[in-house]
């Protein structure tokens, strides 16, 4: 598709962020292009639109903003999968293991039901540990994931390997 190109070219890589060592994909330089923006969306959108997707599960911080649109766009409830201590109602937690320590991921009670059918959408997939712990979220509550779906993969982590089978869906691959 001739529109990836230009999403591609507007995606920034910031060497030694946030530490030494790091290729920062930076998302935001590609948020200043409106075309870009709407590329980005409209892929996704005509991938889902549909589908009888339900329940769009956006990933703080980025996942918040891919996920609404494409939720709005497709007919879908949008539901936040926040960092700890951010939810103000009953929420249910999953903890994953980050390069040092771990990290979690929390959503609320009564977000999903049983049933509903979920796309599950952040910014970028590294080595996979959020978007595993954010289908381990939406499958308690009796949710089926049909896919996950990232602007950017990283491959050479092999994160795609820890979705146990999930398909992903990613427009741009970084090496
Ligand atoms: P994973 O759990 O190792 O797959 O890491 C993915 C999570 O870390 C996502 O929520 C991303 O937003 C974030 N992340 C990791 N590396 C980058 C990056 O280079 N740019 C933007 N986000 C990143």
């Amino acid at each position: 598709d001739p529109r990836i190109h230009g999403i591609k070219t507007r995606i920034r890589v910031v060497p030694d962020f946030p530490k030494p060592g790091i290729m920062f994909q930076d998302i935001t330089t590609l948020l200043l292009d409106p075309k870009a923006f709407k590329d980005t969306v409209d892929l996704f959108v005509e991938r889902y639109k549909g589908k009888d997707i339900s329940v769009v599960a956006g990933i703080e911080a980025r996942g918040f903003i891919f996920g609404p649109p494409i939720a709005l766009a497709i007919g879908a409830k949008f539901v936040p999968l926040r960092k700890p201590r951010k939810l103000p109602g009953k929420v249910i937690s999953e903890e994953y293991v980050l390069e040092y320590g771990t990290d979690c991921l929390e959503m609320h009670v009564g977000a999903v039901d049983p049933g509903d059918r979920a796309l599950v959408v952040d910014d970028l997939i590294a080595t996979g540990g959020t978007l595993c712990a954010a289908m381990k979220l939406l499958e308690r509550v009796g949710a089926e994931v049909v896919e996950c779906a990232c602007v950017i993969e990283l491959p050479d982590l092999k994160g795609r390997e820890r979705l146990n089978g999930k398909p992903l869906y990613i427009l741009v691959e970084s090496h």
